[in-house]
């Protein structure tokens, strides 16, 4: 393609607005604009990028079984109030109302939408299992779309649904899609882990997320510096270490006023609050309470801390206040402990005589340094921008919007679903994140816009320009993927420009043109990288450097 033909908006600036390192080059690049907070236009070449990445996902989607379908990014209201997310999904979902009066929302998500789909055809154990996936932008009124395409209020995304009899045949097709997921992103060129998440909001079963490794990343990943452990932050056990000392009771003592001294035995008292109760967790002072663990524990949905002026006291076993300390205090003797209710420091406390605790249990977050729960190597924190997920949703929705089955012994049986999310423009945030220098932007090969940059420094140069020609029809015919940069431009503006695109080979046609003398080198390399050839060993030349990328 001539760049002269080609719409490439490239920007010297850097946009006040664009905070991240992908979001500055995705806009300088020419490869998008905004239109409105959190909503992108994909110009040619990002396009071209996000047209790669589909690819790829649609090869591993097929691969799996699964079949591609396409609902529409409009959906009724009346399904979203089925399932009850129409009031709880609160104000991301973005909804409107047509002529008629009639409510609708912009997908954020497809489940309902699937769902009933599926609710009259899928209707016999014979016909399950099934799966399908689409391609399609979705909405979300995000709070703060931020990092350019990372998080955006209009998006795209794959989503995928699987419906079983079992949860055995579910099993089986969530780790085939694990493993699908796996296989795209490392073919995207992706550093990633998947994740342990939490799948307690949309109460199904097991969950992973996977999370591309990037320091503007929003998730904190707990990950093993030894194993392939790793989960997020708020789902990452805690293998107990054991106390240091054997158990002593001793008489406790208290004196008045909090003391300074702080020591691995020395205890805190978190207070929080559930819809229905008081809640206390005693755990070492130096820990945090990780809320997750306490909400799993109790089985609710909402565990927030008490805001309180008067919290009560914490040594007293009151009415409606239910007792919890972290794994680490069981039989911990001697122990320091200030409690405010009284402004006094007790110290000799032993956990198990003086705290009242209803039950003992893995509360509090993973610290970097913990023994991994593997039991191979030591815990490291990692960030990460959450690039997909794999869900075992259960029967959420197919109970609340009856989708029935019949199974072999001819029961009604609510169908057991499976989701799979990729955010495809966020992903290719994600591989900007990964892949830039301070220059610009430098794609990984399997998802560069072109495969080979060819500048000619002066195109009014009646050489160069003849020999661009030629070369470029040669590598053209060879099946390399040529952007030809033939813009009456200075050389410094097109050496910028090609920079920021960030195309894997490089080759500059300038002076020595007439001896049939060109310039080739990476773009990983940069220009100190380039060498000088002969024009005739050139194919052979870009087929070696782009093996070696
Ligand atoms: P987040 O926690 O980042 O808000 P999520 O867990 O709500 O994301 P899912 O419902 O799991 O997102 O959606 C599937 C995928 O869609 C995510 O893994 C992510 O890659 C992508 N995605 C979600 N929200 C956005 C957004 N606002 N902009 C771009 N991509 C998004
Ligand atoms: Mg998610």
């Amino acid at each position: 393609m001539r760049q002269s033909q080609m719409f490439i908006p490239t920007l010297k600036e850097v946009p006040s607005d664009a905070e991240s390192a992908s979001h500055q080059f995705l806009l300088r690049g020419g490869f998008i604009r905004q239109n409105a907070a959190g909503i992108y236009s994909y110009l040619p070449l990002g396009y071209k990028i996000i047209k790669k990445i589909e690819a790829i996902i649609r090869e591993e989607m097929d691969r799996t079984g699964a079949q591609e379908l396409l609902m529409p990014a409009m959906q009724p209201a009346e399904l979203w109030h089925e399932s009850g997310r129409w009031d709880v999904y609160g104000p991301e979902l973005m909804r409107l109302k047509d002529r008629h009066g009639r409510y609708f929302a912009m997908g954020a998500t497809g489940e309902e939408l699937v769902t009933s789909l599926v609710r009259d055809s899928l209707n016999s154990y014979k016909k399950l299992p099934m799966s399908v996936y689409q391609i399609q932008t979705k909405y979300r009124d995000e709070k703060r779309p931020r990092f350019g395409l990372l998080r955006g209020r209009e998006f795209i995304m794959k989503d995928a649904y699987s419906f079983h009899a079992t949860e055995e045949s579910l099993d089986e097709a969530y780790w085939k899609m694990f493993q699908a997921y796996k296989n795209v992103f490392e073919r995207c060129g992706l550093k990633f882990r998947a994740v342990l998440a939490d799948s307690g909001a949309m109460g199904g079963k097991d969950t992973h997320e996977f999370q591309a490794l990037a320091e503007i990343g929003e998730d904190t990943i707990a990950y093993s510096d030894q194993s392939d452990f790793a989960a997020n932050l708020e789902m990452a056990p805690v293998v107990t270490r054991k106390n240091s000392s054997e158990r002593k009771i001793l008489p406790l003592e208290k004196k008045s006023g909090k003391t300074t001294v702080s020591n691995d035995r020395m205890i805190s008292a978190r207070w929080f609050k559930t819809r229905v109760e008081t809640i206390l967790v005693f755990l070492k002072a130096s820990d945090e309470v990780n809320d997750v663990k306490v909400k799993n524990l109790l089985g609710t949905d909402l565990v927030e801390p008490l805001k309180s002026e008067h919290t009560p006291d914490a040594l007293q076993a009151a009415e409606g206040v239910r007792i919890l300390a972290d794994q680490e205090l069981l039989s911990l003797s001697q122990a320091e402990f200030y409690n405010e209710a009284e402004d006094m420091t007790y110290s000799n406390v032993d956990s198990e005589r003086d705290l009242h605790v209803e039950k003992f249990a893995d509360l509090r977050f993973v610290k970097e340094g913990d023994p991994s729960p593997d039991g191979k190597g030591t815990i490291q924190f990692a960030k990460g921008i959450e690039i997909g997920q794999v869900f075992k949703l259960g029967t959420k929705y197919s109970e609340t919007m009856g989708a029935l089955f019949l199974d072999e012994e001819g029961k009604n049986k609510p169908l057991i679903m499976g989701c799979y999310g990729i955010g495809i423009s966020r992903t290719l945030s994600a591989i900007c994140e990964q892949y830039h220098d301070e220059k610009g932007l430098i794609w990984p090969k399997s998802l560069a816009p072109f495969d080979v940059h060819l500048i000619t420094v002066n195109p009014k140069n009646d050489e160069q320009s003849a020999l661009s020609k030629k070369l470029y029809g040669e590598l053209s015919g060879h099946g390399f993927d040529v952007l030809w940069d033939d813009r009456r431009e200075r050389p410094g503006v097109k050496f910028a420009d090609s920079e920021l695109i960030g195309c894997p080979v490089q080759i500059v046609v300038g002076k020595k043109a007439g001896d049939s003398i060109i310039e080739i080198g990476s773009r990983k390399g940069q220009a100190a990288g380039r060498k000088e050839i002969q024009t005739d060993g050139l194919t052979g030349a870009v087929a070696e450097l782009l093996s070696q990328l």
